[in-house]
C-alpha cells in the first residue's frame, strides 16, 4: 500500500512535538500528557492470551487496539519496545479450575501441547488480522526459574508467606494496595478465586500454588512442588524484558482487578520503585449480541470464523470505530457499516493508484491540497487525544469524501495525487488498513492502463464499436471512463 511514501521526501510532514500526545491513565482516572522514562523510547507490556482455546473476537478487540497504539506512537517518532506474553501456566478461572487443564482435558493432550497448538494458531490469527508482532512474546512456562526467584525475594522481604507448599502475597504489607482498581482489601471479605482459609487475609493472593499429586505440570522449588499463580508471570516478564519501570501496561478492562492490581503490588514490593507502570491502559469489552461471549450462549465468535465472513480491514474498521476504552458490540448492523467504509477507502486507494500512473504533470491545486492536509491533521490530532480512532476515522471518511468529490470534477496533477496518496497512506498505516493484496493491485493498474491506451488508439482510428465495448466492459467492473477535453477521466466507483 504505502508505496506513495517513496514519492515524498521522508517525513517532511512530520516535524513532531512528542509532548502533544495525551492518554487516559486508569491509575489516576485522568487524561495526562504522555511522557516516557527515556525520551523517545516507549516500553510497553500488554497481557497476552491464555492459550487453552482458539482466539476470539475479544482478543481481536484488545490486540488490534494496542497494535494501533504502537503504530501511532511509531508514526509520532517514538521507538516502541513492545512485549506481549503468552500465558500457558497458572491462569485459574474464578471457579478455581486451571484454564490450561480445561484445554488439556478437551483435547486429551498434555497442557504444554495444548499451549503450543493454540499459541501457533493465535499467531496466525493475529497475522491474518494485520496485528503486527510484538518485539518479544515470552511464554510464562519458559520463565519458571525467574518466577521462583521473584517469589523467594518476596518471601525474604517479608511480603509473602508460606502455607504448606503454597506461597501467598500479604496485601496488608502493600500500603497502597487498591491504587489501580480502588478496591480496598477490607472489602474483599470473600475471595472467590482462592478461598484457602489458611490465608492471613482473604485478599491475599497466590504467588505459587502447591500442586496436588499427579498434577501434569509442576516445578520443584525450595518450598515444595507446584506451579506459579497467574499474576506473578507478568511482573517477572515485564521487568525482565523492559526494566523495573515501564511506560505503558495494557490489557482488557477485566484485568484491572485482580490481575493488574496484584501485578503492581508484587512489582513495587520487589523493586521498591513506584510507580511500576506510568500509564495503565485498558480496553473496553467486546460483546456479541449485547452479551459477553460465552460458548453456552451460542455467541462465541472466533477470529477465524469472523475472517471467513469479513476481510481484515472490515473487522479492523469495526473495532476501531469505537474508542479503545468503550465497550463494543459485534453485530450485523455495525459490520454492514464497516464493510461499506472499508470499501470506500479501498476504492479511493485504487483511484489514486491509477491516477499515479496517468495524472498529468501540471500546476497543482493548492486550495484542494490545503483542504485534505487539514483533514489528515485532524485525523492525527484525534489520535493524539488518547488514540481516539473513532473520531480519527470520521476525519478519514471526510477525507475520502472530499477527494472523491474533487475527482468527479477535476483531473488532479501528478504531484497532488502523490500528496493525497501519501496522506491516505499515513492514516492507513496508523490504522493498519490496506496492507493486504497490494501486489495484485499493482498488476491490475497496469492492465487498466493498457486497456485505456488501446481504447484511445481505437478511437483515433474511428473504431468506435470496439472502443465503446471496452468502456462498457470497464463500467461493468466498476471503472467509469469519461471523455473530457484534456483526455479521459477514470474513476473506480465500486
Ligand atoms: P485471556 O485469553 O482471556 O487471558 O485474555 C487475553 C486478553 O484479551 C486480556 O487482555 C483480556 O482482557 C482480553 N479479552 C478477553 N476477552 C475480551 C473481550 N471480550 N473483550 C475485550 N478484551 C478481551
Ligand atoms: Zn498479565
Amino acid at each position: 500500500m504505502h508505496f506513495f511514501q517513496k514519492y515524498i521526501p521522508r517525513r517532511l510532514d512530520a516535524v513532531r512535538d512528542l509532548s502533544r500526545i495525551y492518554v487516559y491513565n486508569t491509575l489516576t482516572r485522568a487524561v495526562e500528557p504522555f511522557e516516557t522514562w527515556t525520551p523517545g523510547l516507549v516500553t510497553m507490556y500488554v497481557c497476552g492470551p491464555t492459550v487453552y482455546d482458539v482466539a476470539h473476537l475479544g482478543h481481536a478487540r484488545t490486540y488490534v487496539a494496542f497494535d494501533v497504539i504502537v503504530r501511532f506512537l511509531e508514526y509520532s517518532g517514538y521507538v516502541v519496545k513492545y512485549v506481549r506474553n503468552i500465558t500457558d501456566v497458572g491462569h485459574l478461572r474464578e471457579t478455581g479450575e486451571d484454564r490450561m487443564l480445561i484445554g488439556a482435558e478437551r483435547l486429551r493432550k498434555h497442557p504444554m501441547e495444548v499451549a503450543d497448538k493454540y499459541m501457533m494458531e493465535f499467531f496466525s490469527d493475529m497475522d491474518a488480522l494485520g496485528v503486527r508482532r510484538p518485539d518479544i512474546q515470552p511464554r510464562a512456562s519458559m520463565h519458571i526459574p525467574e518466577i521462583i526467584e521473584a517469589v523467594e525475594k518476596l518471601l525474604d522481604k517479608g511480603y509473602a508467606y508460606k502455607v504448606d507448599g503454597s506461597v501467598y502475597f500479604d496485601v496488608s504489607k502493600a500500603s497502597d494496595y487498591g491504587q489501580l482498581s480502588k478496591v480496598k482489601p477490607e472489602d474483599l471479605v470473600k475471595h472467590r478465586i482462592d478461598p484457602d482459609p489458611r490465608k492471613r487475609n482473604p485478599a491475599d493472593f497466590a504467588l505459587w500454588k502447591e500442586a496436588p499429586p499427579g498434577y501434569p505440570f509442576s516445578w520443584r522449588t525450595p518450598w515444595g512442588v507446584g506451579f506459579p499463580g497467574w499474576h506473578i508471570e507478568c511482573s517477572v516478564m515485564s521487568m525482565k524484558y523492559l526494566g523495573e519501570r515501564i511506560d505503558i501496561h495494557g490489557g482488557g478492562h477485566d484485568l484491572i482487578f485482580p490481575h493488574h492490581e496484584n501485578e503492581i503490588a508484587q512489582s513495587e514490593a520487589l523493586t521498591g520503585k513506584k510507580p511500576f507502570v506510568r500509564y495503565w491502559l485498558h480496553t473496553g469489552e467486546l460483546t456479541v449480541g449485547g452479551r459477553g461471549m460465552h460458548k453456552s450462549y451460542g455467541n462465541f465468535v472466533t477470529i477465524r470464523e469472523a475472517l471467513k465472513q469479513y476481510s481484515r480491514d472490515e473487522l479492523r474498521i469495526f473495532i476501531l470505530s469505537s474508542h479503545y476504552r468503550t465497550p463494543v458490540d459485534y453485530g450485523e448492523r455495525m459490520m454492514e457499516q464497516a464493510v461499506e467504509n472499508a470499501s470506500k477507502i479501498r476504492t479511493l486507494y485504487e483511484n489514486l493508484s491509477f491516477l499515479l500512473e496517468t495524472a498529468p504533470e501540471k500546476e497543482g491545486d493548492r486550495e484542494f491540497v490545503n483542504r485534505v492536509t487539514a483533514l489528515k491533521e485532524e485525523f492525527m490530532e484525534s489520535m493524539r487525544q488518547d488514540f481516539n480512532t473513532a473520531t480519527a476515522l470520521a476525519s478519514l471518511y471526510e477525507f475520502v469524501k472530499t477527494v472523491n468529490a474533487y475527482l468527479e470534477k477535476h483531473t488532479p496533477s501528478r504531484d497532488d495525487v502523490i500528496k493525497v496518496g501519501a496522506f491516505l497512506g499515513d492514516m492507513c498505516r496508523v490504522l493498519g488498513l490496506l496492507e493486504e493484496g497490494g501486489k495484485t493491485f499493482g498488476h491490475e493498474t497496469q492492465l487498466l492502463k493498457l486497456l485505456l491506451d488501446v481504447r484511445r488508439e481505437l478511437r483515433r482510428r474511428g473504431i468506435y464499436d470496439l472502443s465503446d465495448r471496452i468502456r462498457a466492459g470497464l463500467a461493468e467492473i466498476g471503472v467509469v471512463v469519461e471523455d473530457a477535453k484534456e483526455g479521459e477521466r477514470v474513476r473506480v466507483v465500486r
